[in-house]
């Protein structure tokens, strides 16, 4: 379900704010061109070294946190302010979207789950295993290692997680758009085939990606569940933005990550760049045909 945020942004213009993923409710207007998601004290940790990062020209600026009734927010940069009825993507990037230590506590006491089960069967009757099948239930990391299988996750390096167009359709349902020719159908349709938004995207994919690798956060941290906000305009105006740090996390001292070297359970890559490698590939080829 997209979520049409409860709140107009006021001040400058006003816009319906539109949230792709996550729980509605966690997300308030701030103050003119700010934006309030609920706390965390790993994203809070993350925003606070992007600013000092060569990464900061594509974070949302960070604002600090605040207080309003009762509760505490992340202040942020609303990355919609300046564009003009904008068609809206968030892709969640990387080949893993659990943290290596959410698996080891899912292992700790492995529960056979119903609800996983049938969300398990909802997606893919198939999916579980005859003795799944006979218990009814899943373990969670056996949930959440299938959930990977079945989007391009695993086989890109990124998924689509929800489109929102100027002309007002939107789909958040891509669990299961996988294959390379579907992915790519999706983001053709995102542009509307316009070439001139496609360079764009991958001019600013590209200056990305030169900052990815000679950035200092980027190298110490496993970055899991953060997304690429693209936004573009009927104006032609079209930008794309690292979002979403609730799940990286620094990595002990001295280790860094290559985020291209595929996952072994222990060594934390994300395969973040490698994603990226393929998302720019894609949208490339997307632009000169
Ligand atoms: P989840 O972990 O399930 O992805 P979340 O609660 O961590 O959700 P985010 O992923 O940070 O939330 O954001 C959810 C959506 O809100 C994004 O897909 C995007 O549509 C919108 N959004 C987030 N941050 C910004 C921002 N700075 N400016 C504009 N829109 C934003
Ligand atoms: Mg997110
Ligand atoms: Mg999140």
């Amino acid at each position: 379900v997209l979520k049409y945020s409860p709140f107009v942004v006021s001040f400058r213009k006003h816009y319906p704010w539109v949230q792709l993923s996550g729980h509605a409710g966690n997300f308030q207007a701030g103050e003119d061109g700010r934006i309030l998601k609920r706390f965390c004290q790993c994203e809070q940790r993350s925003l606070e070294q992007l600013m000092k990062d060569p990464l900061r020209p594509f974070v949302p600026a960070y604002y600090g946190v605040v207080q309003r009734d009762g509760q505490t927010f992340n202040q942020m940069e609303d990355l919609l302010a300046d564009f003009e009825g904008p068609s809206i993507m968030d892709c969640k990037m990387g080949s893993r979207t659990y943290l290596e230590e959410e698996l080891v506590k899912a292992r700790e006491r492995p529960r056979p789950r119903k609800d996983m089960y049938e969300k398990m069967v909802a997606v893919d009757p198939g999916a579980p295993t005859p003795e799944e099948h006979a218990q009814g239930a899943v373990t969670k990391p056996r949930y959440m290692q299938w959930r990977e299988t079945m989007s391009s996750t695993s086989t890109l390096g990124f998924r689509i997680e929800g489109i929102k167009k100027a002309d007002g359709t939107c789909n958040t349902n891509f669990k299961k758009t996988q294959a390379l020719e579907q992915v790519t159908q999706v983001l053709e349709d995102f542009v509307d085939g316009d070439c001139g938004i496609l360079r764009k995207y991958v001019a600013r994919l590209e200056e990305l990606r030169d900052a990815l690798e000679n950035s200092p956060f980027f190298k110490t941290h496993e970055v899991v569940g953060s997304s690429l906000l693209f936004v573009h305009d009927h104006t032609g105006l079209a930008k794309v933005w690292m979002i979403d740090f609730g799940k990286t996390v620094a990595l002990p001292d001295h280790q860094t990550l290559s985020h291209r070297l595929p996952w072994a359970e222990g060594n934390r890559e994300d395969g973040y760049l490698w994603g990226l490698d393929n998302m720019i590939r894609l949208l490339q080829g997307l632009a000169r045909s």
